[in-house]
């Protein structure tokens, strides 16, 4: 891996996330009638902003840095991150994310402040981890873990976020892959998984006793993920895809964990070096926008680097104190962290991040009166 994987894979959530902010939970009707040109930023007078994809992207990003490479450092490190995080009031925060926020706030371990939800939260912060990681999977596998359950517990939520890894991985690697050579590698990845059930206090006893024997839903993901596969050979759009896959959701892509990961994991398969053509195509399919851009621009970030994303998007983001700039640098953070260095890393002043989300919450709350509005 180089700086140009880390560097990609953080600004490419950055410019997902930012450009797909505006659609989110929009109809497609409404989204096509508010915002027919996709390919624009419009957040905030023709520029972007970033929200919690990105955020939590970034902070994976720090903890890993921080970690040295060893998961308890890097878990103590993320629920010390997420708690700055929660207190900052961020704008934009799933529910789950939100409970096991409000848990760790308290003093409850990050062992223990994850509840029980596939959504989508843990995916948004796997990427990175799977370019960091990703040639050493049993690493790679435990820093997932560590990141998931500090939110969440299902273990639907550790597989579609270990899946958004491994393709991270992949795609940063620049080999040329399809989806049955996806499917194969995701397969043999998990093929000697411990069942979460039998991890002791990193799944709630509640959960064990639901699980029985065989813990993960992983039949029903590799059921997914071979309809992906066939999907991409049989060169379907990603549209229509999700279409088959949730044909009652007319808000596009729902925060479910088995809707988002298929739908972006298609969208890379289909554009794996195309940063423009995949991101216009996941917007595209509405829902969860902001989330589905940030993954998936993770994820072809990690590829294409900072030049194979559009100038204009990049430009477009307008950001302070976490910038491009600030990407950056964590991103060449992240490359000596890679090479043994240790490193302090830069954090935030907390001021500064409770006024920008105030500017952030401002905007937000203009974009739901907009709604309100025609055309309809
Ligand atoms: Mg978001």
């Amino acid at each position: 891996m180089t700086i140009k994987a880390f560097e990609g894979c953080i600004i490419g959530a950055a410019v997902g996330d930012s450009l797909g902010l505006p659609y989110e939970g929009l109809s497609l009707r409404r989204a096509s009638r508010l915002f027919p040109r996709r390919e624009r930023h419009h957040f905030l007078f023709g520029r972007g902003m970033i929200s919690d994809d990105t955020e939590h992207a970034l902070m994976v990003a720090q903890a890993v840095i921080d970690s040295g490479g060893d998961p308890e450092r890097f878990s103590k490190s993320l629920a010390r991150r997420l708690r700055w995080w929660f207190l900052g009031l961020p704008a934009g925060i799933g529910l789950a994310t939100l409970r096991a926020c409000l848990k760790l706030c308290v003093g409850v371990s990050p062992h223990k402040s994850g509840v029980f939800s596939a959504g989508n939260g843990p995916a948004m912060r796997s990427a990175i981890i799977g370019v960091m990681y990703g040639a050493d999977i049993e690493r790679m596998k435990a820093f997932v873990r560590r990141s998931t359950i500090i939110t969440h517990t299902d273990p639907k939520a550790y597989i579609g976020a270990f899946a958004v890894a491994l393709a991270a991985h992949l795609s940063a690697t620049g080999a040329t892959i399809d989806g049955a050579a996806y499917l194969a590698a995701l397969r043999s990845a998990l093929a000697d998984e411990p069942l979460p059930s039998r991890e002791g206090s990193q799944f709630s006893p509640l959960l064990r006793r639901g699980l029985g024997v065989r813990c993960c839903s992983d039949e029903e993901f590799f059921a997914l993920m071979r309809d992906v596969a066939e999907s991409i050979s049989k060169n379907e759009a990603t549209t229509d895809f999700y279409q088959r896959l949730a044909p009652n959701a007319k808000q596009g892509i729902s925060g479910y964990i088995y809707h988002t990961v298929p739908a972006v994991i298609h969208a890379w398969l289909r554009h794996p070096a195309n940063f423009k053509a995949a991101l216009l195509d996941i917007i595209a399919c509405g829902g969860d926008t902001d989330t589905t851009g940030a993954i998936l621009g993770a994820i072809i970030g990690a590829r294409v680097g900072v030049e194979g994303i559009p100038r204009a998007w990049i430009d477009g983001i307008l950001e302070y104190p976490e910038s491009v700039g600030f990407m950056k640098m964590v991103a060449r953070q992240l490359e000596q962290a890679r090479l043994g260095d240790s490193l302090k890393t830069v954090n935030i002043a907390f001021p500064l991040l409770l006024a920008r989300n105030f500017v952030f919450a401002v905007v937000v709350l203009y974009h739901g009166f907009r709604r309100l509005l025609p055309p309809y």
